[in-house]
């Protein structure tokens, strides 16, 4: 419930609040797309379309979560009874019966992010910059940072390192 309150996840949290508050502090008209979490009560920036909705599942898991408990519950309803459960068992067989054979290993993939979240930081950056910003445009943003990133923490790596050779004797 109040995941985002309690651990590790607590400082970045408030780093992501504050960068919430001084966006919606620069575009206050984005205060008419700020939402929170039916379930976790979370706040965040929302699609337009959704604005001054309430009772939407946060993209940092909630949504996810409670659309697998959905359709869990809808498969098991469709599965349900005696026909419907033959056919299950048919299907699982047939699944079974596929995964004797080992499938050829995929290629190493690079970095597999989130849909939810990558839907959610494309959103976000729409609104920020004013026009509709695309899924692969923001695939290449989120694939630039990591990389500065990885930069950033090697070189600050290399100066801890190159400190501590100056200073011990
Ligand atoms: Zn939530």
């Amino acid at each position: 419930m109040d995941w985002y309150r309690r651990g590790v996840v607590v400082a970045l949290v408030l780093e992501y609040y504050q960068l919430l508050r001084s966006v919606v502090r620069a575009k206050p008209h984005l205060r008419a797309c700020l939402t929170r979490c039916r379930h976790c009560r979370i706040f965040f920036l929302t699609d337009p379309r959704n604005a001054g909705r309430h009772g939407l599942g946060c993209p940092f898991g909630c949504r996810e979560a409670h659309r697998k408990a959905a359709s869990a519950q809808r498969s098991s309803a469709y599965y349900g009874d005696a026909p419907g459960r033959q056919k299950k068992r048919l299907i699982n067989q047939r699944r079974s019966a596929k995964a004797a054979v080992p499938p050829p290993a995929p290629p190493p993939r690079p970095v597999q992010w989130n849909p939810e979240i990558v839907e959610h930081v494309r959103v976000v950056t729409s609104l920020i910059e004013g026009w509709r910003v695309s899924r692969d445009q923001v695939l290449a943003m989120l694939a630039k940072n990591l990389r500065q990133h990885s930069i950033c923490r090697c070189r600050q790596i290399d100066q801890t390192v190159a400190w501590l050779n100056k200073e011990t004797p």
